[in-house]
């Protein structure tokens, strides 16, 4: 869910803060929190009013609260597919940091939506469950993974189709725009490629309830570390070069970063942003950079590969916050 969906009133961060401490607690509100060091990106301003939920119930009442109040409200996972801008977020951003995980028999797991998605692989692989261990190496909240329908490729060695996250989830539990709670099967979730319905209903994912199926754990093993070979050996490490993955949606048989590499920009920079050397659809963080690098760098790339090939690269990430400079979300 986006911070946009304002009412639009300027209230400053100790306003926020006041207004949601009788429901949330004085002392777990953090004002003027900087966002950085919550992102893969590791960019990006603070948010007004910073507060963790560290279960399923405070997501939903934080998130209510904030609602009724007309304050905006933006839910943040790990943070790995998104740019922070440098002005930061206004009104109240909730940390999902709900992390229960409970076995409900016979494969059937139910994760709260702030469960870290390598926590839960660990988990299902050592109790003997099939069928999220291809997401190995990916980061990713439960909630993240529902809302952007997480996908990869098949095992190796055919690696011949993209298997999405969708195949497994066999409900999820949702806040509503009408502050009710849901449960909604698969097909009510309208996952595709890159999306689900919670990009456009406003629903929030509070837990999602998973049907594994029974797996060898040796085979879960081998595919997990083949999976973590073949990203490390194509991708940026985040441990020294932060990004947040593609940055551009997958253009159908032709691929954003081969456009991009033809255009020899890989390793072209602006500020301390940089087209990655090993992946051209990949920026990294050289250290210091800002949103507005990234912005100039993501405009710049979109210009080379429209002039050349007449291509437009729409972002796939989301631009979250204040920014210096306008949306290069779409065509000019
Ligand atoms: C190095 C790297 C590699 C990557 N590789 C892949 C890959 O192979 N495959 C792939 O699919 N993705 C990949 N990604 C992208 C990213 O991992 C996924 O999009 C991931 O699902 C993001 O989850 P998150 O918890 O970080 O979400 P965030 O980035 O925190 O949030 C993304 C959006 O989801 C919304 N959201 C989060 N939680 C909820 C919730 N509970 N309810 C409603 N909305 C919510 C947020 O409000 C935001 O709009 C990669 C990213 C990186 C950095």
């Amino acid at each position: 869910m986006n911070p946009s969906r304002s009412s639009g009133r300027h209230q400053s961060p100790q306003q926020v803060a006041d207004a949601l401490a009788p429901a949330l607690g004085t002392a777990r509100l953090r004002l003027g929190e900087p966002l950085a060091p919550y992102t893969t990106f590791r960019i990006g301003g603070p948010a007004d009013v910073l507060y963790d939920a560290t279960s399923d119930r405070e997501l939903a009442s934080a998130v209510v609260t904030a609602r009724q109040l007309g304050i905006p409200v933006f839910v943040l996972g790990l943070g790995a597919n998104i740019l922070v801008g440098d002005l930061g977020v206004r009104g109240l951003v909730v940390r999902n940091v709900a992390r229960g995980i409970t076995d409900l028999g016979g494969g059937r797991i139910r994760a709260e939506s702030g469960v870290v998605v390598a926590d839960l692989i660990r988990h299902c692989v050592a109790a003997g469950w099939s069928g999220l261990e291809h997401y190995v190496g990916i980061p990713s909240t439960v909630g993240g993974a529902v809302w952007q329908n997480l996908h990869f490729l098949a095992p190796a060695p055919e690696r011949e189709r993209t298997i999405f996250i969708e195949e497994v989830v066999e409900s999820v539990e949702l806040l509503t725009p009408a502050d009710a709670r849901v449960t909604v099967d698969r097909e009510a979730m309208a996952f595709g490629y890159d999306t689900s319905r919670l990009h456009t209903s406003g629903d929030v994912a509070l837990a999602v309830t998973f049907a594994l199926a029974a797996g060898d754990r040796a085979v879960m093993h081998r595919v997990m570390q083949e999976n973590l070979s073949w990203r490390g050996s194509r991708h940026p490490w985040l441990e020294y070069h932060p990004s947040a993955g593609s940055i551009f949606k997958k253009i159908e048989g032709v691929g954003a970063g081969r456009l991009i590499d033809q255009c020899g920009l890989k390793g072209h920079r602006i500020g301390d942003a940089q087209i990655s050397h090993i992946h051209a659809n990949i920026m990294v963080n050289l250290g210091a950079a800002t949103a507005a690098d990234v912005r100039a760098l993501i405009t710049h790339a979109q210009r080379a590969v429209a002039d050349r090939f007449d291509q437009f690269l729409e972002p796939e990430i989301g631009f979250i916050g204040e920014f210096a400079t306008p949306n290069p979300g779409s065509p000019a």
